[in-house]
């Protein structure tokens, strides 16, 4: 594990500066990801959470927690909107590690929404549906929080280039760690075939990202693996993760 001076200062200071968490952002940069999740886990003993989409970087996480006893809570963000693979994959990862998983939901149900701001609300103002659907219930998971696992990758697209292992979220004040900053997508696929982790199915049906039913479609060949998320609307992440330099 790595432990050096500015670790041992977050441990102490759980609100670190934007300098303070780039030294440790350059200290973390080649480290592996199982010593990233070690690092954070003893810098944030019973802050730290992973939120899961259950995308294939789900499934490497959740392993990795599960694998190398990283002390975060686990939570998933019920849309309502969700694909139906999608809460399968949940199950079967449950299953295999015996995790517990927390499931936030909106305040709303997708009827009641539709009640108070009209029908496909996303087709409208897909922003303000994110919002309500999905940022509203990060802002819960992170309440409690001083730091956020995200399976975040720089290879996603041009939002995501330059993204780090560790960097502060610029809206909530939470330390980010994405320990798969610098994985590829193959590295991704080549690390579940090693372990034989269960991941979503959709992947291998031309869905390289995947979020709620109306808002995600496959992919053509040469799009980037974000192209299918809000497709032709210029949309291009949901909210949660908002950037300094996004
Ligand atoms: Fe709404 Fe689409 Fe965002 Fe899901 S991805 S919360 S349906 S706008």
């Amino acid at each position: 594990m790595l432990r050096c001076a500015a670790v041992e200062g977050l441990v102490r200071t759980p609100r670190l500066d934007a300098a303070e968490i780039a030294a440790i952002a350059d200290e973390l940069e080649h480290a592996p990801a199982e010593e990233v999740l070690a690092w954070a886990s003893h810098a944030f003993p019973g802050r730290l959470v992973l939120t899961c989409s259950w995308q294939r970087q789900s499934s490497v996480l959740v392993h990795l927690v599960a694998t190398h006893g990283i002390d975060a809570r686990i939570v998933e963000i019920d849309t309502g909107l969700l694909f139906p693979e999608t809460h399968a994959t949940r199950d079967a990862l449950v299953a295999r590690y015996g995790v517990e998983v927390e499931t936030l939901l909106p305040r709303r149900t997708v009827e009641h929404q539709a009640a108070v701001h009209g029908e496909r609300l996303w087709e409208r103002d897909p922003d303000r549906c994110c919002a309500m659907r999905k940022v509203a219930p990060l802002e819960r998971a992170l309440a409690d929080a001083e730091a956020w696992i995200t399976g975040i990758r720089r290879e996603q697209g041009a939002s995501r280039r330059d993204a780090r292992k560790v960097e502060l979220d610029p809206v909530r004040g939470v330390v980010k760690v994405q320990p798969l900053v610098d994985w590829s997508r193959r590295d991704v696929e080549a690390y579940i075939e090693h372990h034989a982790i269960p991941f979503h199915p959709l992947h291998a049906q031309g869905y390289p990202s995947i979020g709620c039913v109306p808002c995600t479609r496959a992919v053509r060949p040469g799009e980037d693996e974000r192209a299918g998320r809000w497709a032709g609307s210029g949309k291009t992440e949901c909210g949660l993760h908002a950037r300094a330099t996004a």
